[in-house]
C-alpha cells in the first residue's frame, strides 16, 4: 500500500489531484479545513471508483493540527509516500491598499503550513528512506501580476524552499518538487471578477484555463518513478501564459 496526503482535497486542484492518485493506487488522506461535505464527496467519489482513503480536518496553518494529523495517518497506515502541499490562498491587493492581515494569512497557509507539513512528514518518509513532497506553487511566483505581491511572494518563497528542501532530503530518498500552473478552472479563478478573468484569459497564449486535472497529471508523473530522478524542479504549466 502506499499513501499521499493531498492538503486542501476537498475542492479544486487539490480534489484533481486526490482523485488521480487514488486512480494511481495510492490510498489518500483528503485534508480540508472547513467544507466537510466537499470533503467527504471527494472521498465517496474515490471509493465509487474503487479507491480507498480517509478526510482528515486540519488547519495546515496550525502546526499542532499538522502534528496530529500526521501523526494520526501513520497510526492508521503506517507510511506515507507522497505528499502534496496543495492548500493555500489567493487575496489580490495593490501595495498601496493592502491591509496587514492580507500578509500574516497568506503567509500562513502558504508557505508557514507547507513548512509545517513538510517537516513533519519528511520525518517519517526519513525513516522510510523514500517519499516525494510536491509543493503546488503559482506561475505568478515568475510573472508579475498587478495586485499579486503577496500571493507571488508566497509562491516564490515555495519554488525556493523546493530547491533547497530537494538538496537537503536527496540522500534520504526524498523528492521534492513544485508545480507552478497559470490560472486553473477552479472556485479561487471564478472569486476573480469577470472582466478581470477576461483580461487574464488574453494574455494566454492557449487561451484557455487550463483544467484541475491538466495538473493533477502533472502531479501524479512527477509522483511516480517515470520522474525518480527529478528533484528540485518547478514545473510551470501555465498555456504559455509566463513567455
Ligand atoms: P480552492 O479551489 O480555493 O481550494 C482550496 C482548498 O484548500 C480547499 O479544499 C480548502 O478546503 C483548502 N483549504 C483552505 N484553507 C485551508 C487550510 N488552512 N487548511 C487546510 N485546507 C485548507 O483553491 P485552488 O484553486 O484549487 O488552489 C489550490 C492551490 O493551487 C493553491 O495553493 C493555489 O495557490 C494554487 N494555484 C491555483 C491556481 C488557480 O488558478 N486556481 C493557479 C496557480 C496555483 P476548505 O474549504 O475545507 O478549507
Amino acid at each position: 500500500m502506499k499513501v499521499a496526503i493531498v492538503t486542501g482535497s476537498s475542492k479544486g486542484i487539490g480534489k484533481a489531484c486526490a482523485l488521480r492518485l487514488a486512480r494511481d493506487g495510492y490510498t489518500v488522506v483528503v485534508n480540508y479545513s472547513s467544507s466537510d461535505e466537499a470533503a467527504l464527496q471527494t472521498l465517496e467519489q474515490i471509493k465509487a471508483e474503487g479507491g480507498d482513503g480517509m478526510v482528515y480536518k486540519a488547519n495546515v496553518a496550525v502546526l499542532a493540527e499538522v502534528k496530529q494529523m500526521v501523526r494520526d495517518v501513520f497510526k492508521a497506515y503506517g507510511r506515507i509516500d507522497v505528499l502534496v502541499n496543495n492548500a493555500g490562498i489567493v487575496r489580490d491587493e495593490y501595495l498601496l491598499m493592502m491591509n496587514p492581515d492580507t500578509l500574516d494569512k497568506c503567509f500562513d497557509l502558504n508557505v508557514k503550513g507547507y513548512f509545517y507539513c513538510a517537516q513533519q512528514v519528511a520525518v517519517k518518509m526519513y525513516k522510510q528512506k523514500s517519499g516525494v513532497i510536491i509543493n503546488m506553487s503559482s506561475v505568478s511566483s515568475k510573472f508579475a501580476l498587478a495586485g499579486q505581491a503577496v500571493y507571488s511572494a508566497t509562491k516564490g518563497a515555495v519554488n525556493s524552499f523546493t530547491q533547497t528542501l530537494a538538496k537537503e532530503l536527496g540522500g534520504y530518498g526524498i523528492r521534492v518538487n513544485a508545480v507552478a500552473p497559470g490560472f486553473v478552472a477552479t472556485e479561487m479563478i471564478e472569486a476573480i471578477p469577470e472582466e478581470t478573468r477576461k483580461g487574464y484569459l488574453e494574455k494566454v497564449p492557449l487561451k484557455r484555463f487550463a483544467s484541475a486535472d491538466e495538473v493533477a497529471n502533472v502531479v501524479s508523473a512527477l509522483a511516480s518513478d517515470q520522474f525518480a530522478y527529478v528533484t528540485g524542479q518547478v514545473i510551470v504549466l501555465d498555456g504559455g501564459l509566463s513567455l
